[in-house]
């Protein structure tokens, strides 16, 4: 798995996501507190899929995969649900008072599954696991938490400004070249 701390950083960048779809749908609420909830659910939800999985309540002297009930990577990592999760409260964005935690929780789940794709062990997303192979475990942290955030501001600019500063940004970027 990518590290907690690139799952959180990525996470994060899910939040803001979420927060800014809230905000567009008009689902902030007063003083946008609901854009604020569903930017630390992002954060939070970004390390869901490895915190779901501990038995906490098992004792803290064991390591490993005894401390697990669910088995690694298999149900909290399924992509079913997440997706799911994010879609129904989208929708629900403005009827549901629940509906941008989900939104931002789902967001940072969705964020954690494409961290962990790369890597050997895959992402269950449908049925069977897939990986995409690229790196080991751990490695390319950096590169994770880059492209999350490449990835959200891109998103962003494409849902909210109809990606008018991507553009602008290509355009400047091929007068350098
Ligand atoms: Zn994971």
């Amino acid at each position: 798995m990518a590290s907690r701390k690139a799952h959180h950083a990525s996470g994060v960048a899910a939040g803001v996501l979420a927060a800014l779809l809230v905000v567009r749908a008009g689902a902030g609420g007063p003083f946008q507190l609901w854009a604020i909830v569903a930017l630390f659910a992002g954060a939070w939800g970004g390390t869901a899929p490895d915190w779901l999985e501990v038995a906490w309540w098992r004792s803290r002297g064991q390591r490993g995969a005894q401390r697990l009930w669910i088995k690694h990577r298999t149900l909290t990592h399924w992509g079913v649900p997440w997706v799911l999760l994010l879609c129904g409260s989208y929708i629900s964005l403005g009827s549901a008072w629940w509906a941008p935690a989900a939104f931002g929780f789902a967001a940072g789940g969705v964020m954690h599954l494409l961290a962990d794709w790369p890597n050997p062990m895959g992402v269950p997303w449908l049925f069977r696991r897939h990986s995409l192979a690229m790196w080991t475990s751990g490695s390319f942290e950096v590169l994770i938490i880059v492209l999350s955030w490449a990835a959200c501001a891109l998103l962003a600019d494409g849902m909210l400004f109809g990606g008018q500063h991507t553009g602008n940004m290509f355009r400047a970027l091929s007068t350098l070249i």
